[in-house]
């Protein structure tokens, strides 16, 4: 069975508990690594003008503590093989709908390749293979 590396552990430890309940079970499943969880100001900024991330400290929701966001991919690591991230989004996003259906999870999960979580993949205009965030709630306004 796959289990994190300590290096994943410790990244994983910096995400919001309902990330940490996900990943802990995916891992049993499908071997990956926490890229990773929190991200402080240096890290953030780096990853903007690295173009790894479209917004600065202190925008990103891998900025907040616990960190609402993690990037994982699947282990060992292919940076090219996007039909190996693909499948691998798809099984947390299948393991994420039950445990959350089942009452382990309460947030449901959000992917960068599905920002708007409408399962079409043809309406993105930044693609972040290795992201899923905790989907937040729809703000609706009444007037
Ligand atoms: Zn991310």
């Amino acid at each position: 069975m796959p289990h994190f590396s300590k290096s994943s552990l410790k990244k994983l430890k910096t995400c919001d508990p309902e990330l940490q309940t996900l990943f802990n079970y995916v891992i049993k499943f499908f071997d990956c690594k926490i890229i990773y969880g929190y991200r402080g100001e240096k890290a953030q900024n780096a990853a903007f003008y690295g173009g790894f991330s479209t917004v600065k400290w202190p925008y990103s929701n891998h900025n907040k503590q616990p960190s609402q966001a993690v990037d994982v991919i699947p282990w060992p690591i292919q940076w090219n093989n996007t039909d190996r991230m693909r499948y691998f989004i798809g099984f947390v996003k299948g393991v994420a709908q039950m445990l959350h259906d089942y009452g382990a999870m309460e947030a449901e999960i959000t992917s960068g390749i599905d920002w708007d979580n409408d399962t079409v993949l043809s309406d993105q205009r930044f693609n972040d293979f290795p992201h899923f965030e905790i989907k937040k709630a729809i703000n609706i306004q009444i007037r």
